[in-house]
């Protein structure tokens, strides 16, 4: 079964809504989530602008509300993390304006216990269990890239081989970023740690820039079927995408308007790939950003691609949070 031709699964596109609780001190009377249904309904209102803003109602594959663990999170996901198992190249990205909660859901907190553990780690954890299960069967080997873009340039996170470039179509993305083969968490643990302290050494204390990059983790898959010698490869891209907040053009000079030009080009660049990718176009920009060239192998044809939108549930956040839907409303 495992290696028997890959079914045509054009289109395969999910858009995930998760709406984090509000945090410790934060006033909870000030919602804008009017309504969160069972199959994928979400309403949302300005209560403080009451009469001039309507309710305004949106349709996702689902709506994880502000009480989702982030187990029953990875739970819904999981055949999709497993189908890389079976050679298929899955995308999973968190989209949203900083405070969101996408890197709560792609990494989890910081100091996470293993409750709090987020997609990656999660996904890891599984792929390691599923492939021993199997091991009389097929050898898998997992391997693991890390990098950051920002500005337009791409940085390993897990080697010192400073800026990189990108290469198409086949094979990895991005060649000289380090590939890590890993055994165990433990080994992922370590080398997860090791990327955020490379991310952080990057950034000036003012200016936080995590929240100003995309980080791409990507898990490798090879395996090899032990009877026939047949062997496939599925890649699982986990991206912690930069904050989507539309910065104030007035207020902004210098560094921090070309870091807001370069994330606004590169995120409506993935917007406009994953359009056209639902809209079923012959052509497909891919060339438009670093995000999207590093990822195209694993956007369109047989990969898939899980969106998770994510939504401060607090008022003062109306209007971020709309544009947010509106992204997703065009890629679902
Ligand atoms: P982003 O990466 O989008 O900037 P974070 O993931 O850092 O946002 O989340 C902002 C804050 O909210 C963090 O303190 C984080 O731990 C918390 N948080 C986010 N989502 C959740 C959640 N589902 N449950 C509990 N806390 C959350
Ligand atoms: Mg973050």
């Amino acid at each position: 079964k495992l290696f028997n031709e890959i079914q045509e699964l054009k289109g395969n596109i999910r858009v995930y809504c998760r709406i984090r609780p509000f945090l410790p001190g934060e006033d909870q009377k000030s919602t804008t989530i009017e309504y969160v249904g069972e199959d994928g309904d979400l309403i949302i209102a300005n209560p403080s602008r009451k009469g001039n803003e309507g309710s305004k109602s949106f349709k996702f594959n689902r709506v994880l509300g502000p009480t989702a663990s982030q187990d029953e999170v990875f739970k819904d996901i999981q055949p999709l993390i497993r189908s890389v198992l079976d050679g298929y190249n899955v995308c999973i990205f968190a989209y949203g304006q900083t405070g969101s909660g996408k890197t709560y859901t792609m990494t989890g907190p910081e100091n996470a216990t293993e409750k709090e553990w987020g997609v990656n780690y999660r996904a890891l954890n599984d792929l390691f269990h599923i492939s021993h299960n199997r091991g009389d069967t097929i050898m898998y080997e997992i391997s693991v890239q890390m990098i950051e873009i920002y500005n337009e340039q791409i940085r390993d996170l897990l080697g010192s081989n400073g800026i990189l470039n990108v290469s198409q179509p086949n094979g990895l993305a991005v060649p000289d970023a380090t590939l890590h083969p890993v055994n165990s968490t433990s080994d992922v643990i370590q080398l997860m740690r090791m990327g955020l302290v490379n991310r952080a050494v990057g950034s000036t204390a003012l200016n936080e820039r995590s929240s100003r990059s995309h980080s791409v983790v990507t898990i490798h898959i090879r395996g090899v079927d032990l009877k026939t010698g047949a062997s496939l490869r599925g890649a699982l891209h986990l991206v912690d995408l930069a904050g989507s907040e539309r910065v104030d053009r007035s207020a902004v000079t210098g560094d921090r308007l070309k870091e807001a030009q370069h994330i606004n080009k590169s995120l409506s660049a993935l917007g406009d790939v994953i359009f056209s990718l639902s809209q079923k176009n012959a052509h497909v920009p891919y060339r438009n950003s670093k995000l999207t060239q590093v990822l195209q192998s694993s956007l369109g044809g047989h990969a898939k691609t899980l969106m998770f939108v994510q939504i401060n549930p607090d008022v003062s956040s109306y209007s971020e949070t709309l544009s947010t839907l509106k992204f997703a409303e065009r890629v679902s």
